[in-house]
């Protein structure tokens, strides 16, 4: 039912999409993409505001400023150096993210020519994704590409499923969930 109400949405025009810019609000943003009103009910999709204070961390893999909610930090940092000491290498694809940059990803992938209604299966509109919390981490590991399945057969995704609970961080998106959002072995959240 989410997905049939997905499809009928209509990709927004270059005209719509030029008149995105930081600093609009939320539904503004939703507006110039062609995002409905009532996303969230169709979804069931949680809202997360961006937090009051950010901590550096350092460079994500792609030699991006990583930024994390200041105790996500630390458990992500306490986590990573664990795994380190059990031979494993967890690497940063991405943290903190913004409701702008969100917004700004969804049209830049809109402009690449894709739908709208298929990007809202990967990706959360501006405001929905866990990455706006600055608790959440796309994590990858050596000699393995970034967001793919494959990260599943991977030691630092075995790794991950044996320890990240001691750390507080839990996969948001597992195989078993059947929401919105497709699986996403990468994608790991802390939960204070
Ligand atoms: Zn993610």
């Amino acid at each position: 039912m989410v997905n049939e109400t997905l499809q009928r949405l209509e990709t927004p025009d270059e005209q719509s999409l030029a008149r995105l810019h930081e600093g609009l609000s939320l539904p503004e943003m939703h507006e110039c993409l062609g995002i409905p009103p009532d996303y969230a009910e169709i979804t069931g999709l949680i809202f997360f505001a961006e937090p009051e204070s950010l901590a550096i961390v350092g460079e994500d893999c792609f030699g991006r400023l990583l930024r994390l909610e200041p105790t996500a930090r630390e458990a992500w940092e306490e986590m990573r150096s664990a795994a380190a000491g059990d031979g494993v290498d967890l690497l940063p694809v991405s943290g903190f993210r913004s409701h702008y940059y969100q917004a700004d990803l969804l049209r830049r992938k809109i402009r690449d020519g894709r739908a709208l209604s298929e990007l809202l299966t990967v990706n959360a509109a501006p405001g929905y994704s866990e990455h706006h919390s600055g608790r959440a981490l796309d994590i990858t590991t050596v000699d393995t590409p970034p967001l793919q399945i494959q990260f599943e057969e991977t030691g630092a995704f075995a790794w991950l499923q044996k320890n990240a609970a001691q750390f507080q961080f839990s996969l948001s998106y597992p195989k078993e969930r059947s929401g919105i959002i497709s699986y996403e072995p990468w994608h790991w959240c802390f939960n204070q």
